[in-house]
């Protein structure tokens, strides 16, 4: 054997649109890597064309690494099988039937060659080098367009059977759920992987009806109010009854409103834009709505009923709490691994003993205690209580972290409550009924031009308040809902 401190892997993932392939040392450290397009569709020596020219242009970005290699290791879209390298018949990759992958790779290089599942692979990587390293059994999950997962038991991957095996993303969990790609109704995939979670925010987006901006439609119907005052000011300046400076000045007042509208359009627009910006959707803007009751509940339940809701549902506190059970058994398992329990034994013998020479008949008994001259597991016994500890430390900072959380965006949901009440109770009520008296006295001549546009612009400034404070109410709402943990509040 030669070479072998220097000797290289090839690493390959074939996906439905490219190849991506890397020189891998015996570290598992990438040495050089490439991507090329995939050719998914046609015939199934197109695909395998598409795989070695990828290999090949690693091969020519490295001319000395080709005498080095001593394998290939590729993860291809499954089912595949792991034992025999055969591809059955991946949906993202439809010319490989019953593809040979393994035997047709290992014909060009003349190198051993393993096809597996991706997620099994990733969990592999993970097991030997990444987040799981030093642990016996692992589980890997791995969510993006899909969900992959794998099974590594002692440094293998457990294949199962039929090479199927821990196939977690197709796990029905809803029988009446979404038909996944699979074939299957309510596979974890089609309900949790990425874009089932885009899907469910905007169907939720979508269920909810209301206007879609309110300070739009106050803007609007404030001008066509006032358009309504124009047309009357004006026909009292051609009576005689206005002079020509006061119907300027109201004239003037309508530019206000006009840029009102004109920004909450863009307001509106740019908002919208963001949003589809954070759900990944490439709906056009003008396509896309965001509908909403736009109102508050003034009934806030107290805060303990809140915290409480927090406690069991924040998935940071649970993985917290369950690091603490974890240690607390490690350290149970330490201590019986290294205590010793006596042995106890009895014995009868008819014959006269050595003890009783003159006496047949004899029973005895005896315990055995194995003296602890020296208990090999004091330092794992230590460790795993120091970790019982550490948990410990971090649980309660992170319950102090929910509490914190929970209390801040509470007070921000009360204080607008606080806030918003007495709006809904009186004050827009009360503006709306101070317009009305004033504009009717002014058009009857029993206000002067002041106390007319002043209440034009009490009334549009409650308004416009209200609908301020509505919209910081709501998004503390959102984070109440984000403290808690949970997508209904109590
Ligand atoms: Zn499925």
């Amino acid at each position: 054997m030669t070479e072998t401190h220097n000797s290289l892997v090839v690493g390959v993932d074939i996906g439905g649109t490219k190849v991506a392939a890397g020189l891998v040392d015996r570290n598992g450290e990438i040495k050089n890597q490439i991507r090329t397009p995939m050719v998914a569709h046609g015939e199934a020596g197109d695909g395998l064309a598409a795989v070695v020219s990828g290999i090949d242009l690693l091969f020519a970005n490295n001319p000395t690494a080709r005498t080095l290699i001593r394998g290939i290791g590729m993860c291809a879209p499954g089912p595949l099988d792991p034992a025999t390298g055969v591809v059955i018949n991946p949906p993202n990759v439809p010319c490989w039937r019953n593809f040979p992958l393994a035997d047709e790779v290992e014909k060009v290089y003349r190198v051993p060659v393993k096809v597996e599942n991706d997620a099994n692979a990733a969990a592999l990587a993970e097991a030997y080098w990444g987040a799981a390293r030093g642990y016996d059994h692992i589980f890997y999950a791995g969510i993006g367009t899909g969900i992959g997962t794998g099974i590594v038991c002692h440094g293998r991957i457990y294949n199962g059977r039929t090479g199927a095996a821990a196939e977690g993303g197709h796990m029905s969990i809803d029988y009446d759920g979404p038909r996944c790609g699979c074939g299957k109704p309510g596979c974890i995939e089609v309900l949790a992987a990425g874009p089932a979670i885009a899907r469910r925010a905007r169907s939720k987006l979508e269920s909810e009806q209301s206007p879609p901006s309110i300070i739009l439609d106050l803007a609007k119907a404030d001008l066509e109010y006032y358009d309504k005052i124009i047309d009357i000011s004006r026909a009292r300046f051609k009576a005689g009854d206005l002079a020509q400076i006061d119907l300027d000045r109201i004239e003037l007042l309508r530019v206000q409103y006009e840029s009102e509208i004109e920004n909450a359009i863009v307001n509106l627009r740019t908002a919208k834009i963001q949003l589809l910006q954070m759900l990944n959707d490439r709906t056009p803007v003008d396509q896309f709505d965001v509908t909403g009751p736009f109102d508050f509940n003034d009934s806030l339940e107290p805060l303990d009923r809140y915290r409480d809701a927090a406690l069991a549902a924040r998935p940071d506190l649970q993985a917290a709490l369950q690091t603490i059970q974890q240690s607390q058994t490690n350290h149970k398992l330490a201590i019986s691994n290294g205590s010793t329990d006596p042995t106890y034994s009895a014995w009868y013998t008819h014959n006269a003993s050595t003890n009783n020479p003159n006496g047949p008949q004899t029973l005895g008994v005896s315990v055995n205690i194995p003296l602890r001259i020296f208990d090999r597991n004091q330092g794992e016994k230590k460790r795993t209580q120091i970790d019982i500890d550490r948990s410990q430390q971090a649980s309660d900072a992170t319950r102090a972290q929910v509490f914190s959380d929970v209390d801040t965006a509470y007070e921000l949901v009360r204080s607008n409550v606080a806030l918003l009440k007495p709006y809904k109770e009186k004050y827009n009520d009360q503006a709306l009924r101070v317009r009305d008296t004033v504009t009717f006295a002014y058009e009857h001549g029993g206000a002067s031009l002041m106390d007319f546009l002043n209440a034009q612009s009490d009334y549009r400034q409650v308004q416009l308040a209200y609908a301020q404070l509505l919209g910081s109410y709501l998004t503390a709402e959102g984070q109440l809902t984000l403290a808690v943990g949970s997508e209904k509040l109590p």
